[in-house]
C-alpha cells in the first residue's frame, strides 16, 4: 500500500458494500440470480438477466480468461503517469460474467497478450479499506 496514492478511488455504496467488504479480504463476490442461477457483474440488487430481484451472493473461483485489452501508453490522469505502459481489461470470469480490470505485467506486449489465456485474480490493496482486484498471467 501506497501513502501517496493519488488515483481515483472506488467509492462502495449500498449496493456494491459486500463486494468491496471482500475484496478487501481478497475475495472475489458476485452476485447471482437465484431465479435462473446467472452470476452477474457489477454488483445489484435486481438481475440482468431476468430483472428478477431474488438474487445473492457467490464467491467466484478468481480463474478467468482475457476477452479483450488495451495497453495504456498515455495516462488518461497524472495519478496513473508512473504505471505506463500498462493494460486494461475486460476478462471473462469462470462464472461466466465479464469484467473490467487491469492485467498485472512487467513490459506489457501483444505478444504476452493473447485473447483467452488464462488469467487469475490478485488484489492490489490501494487504501484501508479498499482492495482493487486485478488479474495476472494463470
Ligand atoms: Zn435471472
Amino acid at each position: 500500500m501506497t501513502q501517496s496514492y493519488n488515483k481515483p478511488i472506488p467509492v462502495p455504496q449500498g449496493e456494491s458494500d459486500y463486494y468491496w467488504e471482500k475484496a478487501k479480504q481478497h475475495e472475489l463476490w458476485l452476485r447471482q440470480c437465484n431465479a435462473c442461477g446467472k452470476a452477474y457483474f457489477y454488483p445489484r440488487d435486481i438481475s440482468p438477466c431476468c430483472f428478477s430481484r431474488d438474487t445473492g451472493w457467490v464467491q467466484a473461483s478468481g480463474n478467468a480468461t482475457l476477452y479483450t485489452y488495451g495497453i495504456v501508453e498515455r495516462p488518461p490522469h497524472r495519478g496513473f503517469a508512473e504505471d505506463t505502459p500498462y493494460v486494461t481489461a475486460i476478462v471473462e470470469l469462470e462464472e461466466g460474467p465479464r469484467m473490467p480490470t487491469n492485467i498485472v505485467m512487467a513490459e506489457p506486449t501483444p505478444e504476452k497478450l493473447q485473447i483467452g489465456m488464462a488469467l487469475k485474480v490478485v488484489f492490489e490493496d490501494i487504501s484501508d479499506t479498499i482492495a482493487l482486484p486485478k488479474f495476472e498471467p494463470a
